[in-house]
């Protein structure tokens, strides 16, 4: 269990997020991408490995051009129930803000990369991102967290900005937006009372 520092960034007793208690791999690892508005707008891109989901956030989120390699911030292990959360985490909480899942599917991994050696080629096959992509690790620091996602040039690159495209939530179609509208909403009604 490597998700002691996810924990201890959270009070689960007022953020909606899961506190993880499952440890098994699944035979199907999932992925999840899930678009986050917290102090900054970014993308937290999210591989299921051995038990975990080993995480990455994406400023600029990712992109379907091979030519635009995005810096992707490697951050602490979540548990794996956090590919299904939406919702919105409450002020003064970490990461205080709305959650949305852009993108869920499922991931395999290319070749013999892997994470400790910073690189890993691997194949989404998600409702928005499919096909080839690579993470690999900036610089010779093995402890550097900046990493570069890149998509691979196949028949699912492209030029299309899918963020722009595809902007809401695959899970409930809800909007980043509409979401956040609604926790100011359940406040504000709360206050009334
Ligand atoms: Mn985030």
């Amino acid at each position: 269990m490597t998700i002691k520092a996810y924990r201890k960034k959270r009070q689960f007793s007022k953020t909606p997020e899961p506190i993880g208690r499952r440890t098994k791999s699944k035979r199907t690892l999932r992925f999840v991408v899930q678009k986050h508005h917290a102090s900054n707008l970014h993308y937290d891109f999210r591989l299921e490995l051995e038990g975990v989901l080993k995480s990455w956030a994406i400023p600029k989120g990712p992109s379907l051009n091979p030519s635009e390699k995005r810096l992707a911030v490697q951050v602490e292990d979540h548990p794996i129930e956090y590919s299904t959360f939406e919702g919105n985490i409450p002020d003064g909480e970490y990461g205080a803000g709305s959650v949305i899942v852009w993108d869920t599917g499922t991931w395999k991994i290319q070749d013999e990369g892997n994470i400790e050696n910073g690189k890993i080629k691997f194949t989404l096959r998600g409702e928005k991102l499919k096909g080839h992509w690579t993470l690999i690790r900036m610089g010779s620091d093995i402890n550097s967290k900046n990493w570069l996602l890149i998509k691979e040039a196949d028949k699912y690159a492209s030029t299309e900005n899918i963020l722009a495209i595809a902007p809401n939530s695959v899970k409930s179609g809800i909007s980043l937006e509409a979401l956040s509208l609604q926790s100011r909403i359940q406040k504000l009604s709360r206050k009334r009372k």
